[in-house]
């Protein structure tokens, strides 16, 4: 019997909005190859209307499209209700960290450089998706003001709906499980990300900046355990 949503162990749709047909094709068949259903559009309106019709699991981006651009076709995703959790990869064109700074600071999940391999992009689909599924048992986890329902991945802050990435969900979920101990920056890249090297290091602090401003007042549980990591702190009971 499958379960449900999230859970779904079911075949997972991947969107690829790139204009450059050997790139989306090269990427579309390794993952099609790994078992993954691909969808394509070649420039950003159509990427972003097949987006919210078809409700992708996850989304490669590129950056620089016709029609609209990588940057406009995130925002609206991430404005509607129907897409604002779906996860992105950014596809930078340039090795300019310019790009690559903008692009998670805009709150994508990831991003790769081109050139890369169609086996890097799979593994950082596997890492994020794996994620996605990895809510084993209790449906529902609170911890001081935050309740993460891990089956809808919804989100609330003293009952009252608040809108997080998937990222953003899984890392404040995974900190608010080891509430009080504090957590490697490496061990939250690798359990987040799936990768850990001192590159990434801003993928990471990137996310906790962005995730303590959607908090509010409630960003202060998170605390910066300098030269280690991150710790949630412990509730008062
Ligand atoms: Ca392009």
């Amino acid at each position: 019997m499958e379960t449900p949503g999230y859970l779904s162990s079911a075949m997972h749709r991947i969107l690829i909005v790139e204009d450059e047909q050997d790139i989306a094709d090269l990427i579309g068949f390794n993952l099609q190859r790994a078992g993954f259903e691909v969808l394509k559009a070649h420039d950003g309106i159509v990427g972003t209307e097949m987006a919210m019709r078809e409700r992708p699991d996850l989304i490669v981006l590129d950056l620089m499209l016709p029609g609209r651009d990588g940057y406009a076709v995130f925002r609206e995703l991430r404005r509607d209700t129907r897409t604002v959790g779906i996860p992105v990869i950014m596809l930078t064109a340039r090795a300019q960290t310019e790009d690559r700074i903008q692009g998670l600071e805009a709150g994508a999940d990831d991003y790769l450089t081109k050139p890369f391999s169609p086996k890097e992009l799979l593994l950082r689909v596997q890492a994020i998706l794996k994620r996605s599924d990895a809510a084993p048992g209790s449906v529902d986890f609170s911890y001081g003001p935050f309740r993460f329902d891990k089956n809808a991945l919804k989100f609330y802050i003293e009952n009252e709906p608040a809108e997080l990435t998937s990222t953003e969900f899984k890392l404040l979920l995974y900190l608010c499980e080891r509430a009080g101990k504090s957590q490697d920056r490496n061990d939250l890249l690798r359990t987040i990300w799936g990768y850990s090297d001192a590159a990434h290091s801003r993928t990471l602090d990137t996310h906790m900046k962005r995730l303590r401003q959607k908090l509010g007042p409630h960003g202060s549980w998170i605390e910066t355990i300098r030269g280690v990591g991150y710790c949630v702190a412990k509730a008062n009971e």
